[in-house]
């Protein structure tokens, strides 16, 4: 018996553009980019029917912060990264608050963000903000396209090339797949968590905007300024390839997101801040589930990794230069 010779194979695509995702794309800009957007403008108008009250600043908060570490520990740092392990409880629930951020499903989320990390601020990066010229126009047209724009038609990585791990794993996927209803979840809660303190239906209604839109607005903002002014305006004490810079004063209110030339410099690390007193509640989150036993093998670069990348001192600049070479 002789073997036949086998076809060769064509190299997988890492990047699929149709009529059909661009669909898909422009419906989600629309619903949970320029939505909460429009209901934010509608919260600070209703205020003249319904006063901010506790109820909503509880609301707002609690559920800023629950998908917010939904995004950093889980699609960020869990999900990208693989930055530490997680038991199967862990992993469900950081899908889900992920979710319900409304910044797209975690396969997606993943393999854009791992691509940002494959192509930093060269041709093929989702949402560089210094592809555009140097010049003021190029400089303002970039931080547009990287703040926000680029979400309404960009190429889709294919997943099977960027998160293969990740559609291999059943579990996940399940959960995963209710995308949609997860977002609708985030919206709903406070509703009626609204409708049930005021005993009212402007209390359902104040509810939706202060816990549901508001807060996926300044949420979507936050992380979104990480993609455009983190790689513009920041510091940069360590060596990495790309132009990605840290925004300290921000650390508390990104979750730890705004170490972001930290990140690009140690990818595999679960603490962005990487010293102990630069805040990182991220971190700190998944110190603590580390200690009651939920995750493990939480990954650190060591002392002579970061002195090897750091940048000395007296060249560690707070400019806004373009892409190193
Ligand atoms: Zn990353
Ligand atoms: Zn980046």
């Amino acid at each position: 018996m002789t073997d036949s010779p086998r076809a060769p194979q064509a190299p997988r695509t890492k990047t699929v553009s149709n009529a059909y995702l661009h669909r898909l794309q422009r419906r989600h800009f629309l619903l949970f980019d320029i939505l909460p957007i429009v209901g934010t403008l509608a919260a600070l108008a209703f205020l003249f029917v319904h006063p901010l009250g506790l109820t909503e600043l509880v609301l707002f908060f609690s559920l800023w912060l629950l998908t917010g570490l939904g995004i950093t520990v889980g699609y960020h740092r869990l999900f990208t990264h693989r930055t530490f392990k997680a038991k199967q409880s862990v992993i469900t629930a950081l899908v889900i608050l992920g979710s319900m951020a409304g910044q797209g499903g975690v396969v997606s989320w993943v393999a854009l963000h791992r691509r940002h990390h494959e192509c930093s601020d060269r041709d093929g990066d989702p949402h560089s903000p210094n592809l555009y010229g140097s010049d003021v126009k190029g400089r303002l047209r970039g931080l547009m396209h990287s703040h926000f724009l680029w979400m309404r038609r960009h190429e889709y990585p294919n997943v099977v090339h960027y998160a293969p791990d990740l559609i291999k794993n059943r579990a996940l996927v399940r959960v995963a797949r209710q995308y949609y209803y997860w977002v609708a979840l985030g919206l709903v809660l406070p509703a009626v968590i609204g409708g049930l303190v005021y005993q009212s239906w402007t209390g359902v209604i104040s509810g939706l905007l202060w816990g549901g839109l508001v807060r996926m607005f300044v949420l979507e903002h936050i992380v979104w300024a990480i993609n455009s002014f983190l790689h513009m305006f920041g510091t940069r004490p360590y060596a990495s390839r790309e132009n990605s810079r840290n925004g300290g004063v921000f650390a508390l209110v990104t979750l730890g997101e705004s170490w972001h030339n930290n990140h690009h410099a140690f990818p595999e690390s679960a603490s962005f801040g990487l010293d102990w007193y630069r805040l990182d509640p991220g971190y700190w989150l998944i110190r603590l589930l580390a200690a009651c036993g939920l995750v493990w093998d939480v990954c650190l670069p060591s002392d002579e990794r970061k002195a090897a990348k750091r940048i000395p001192d007296n060249t560690c600049d707070t400019s806004t230069s373009g892409v190193p070479a």
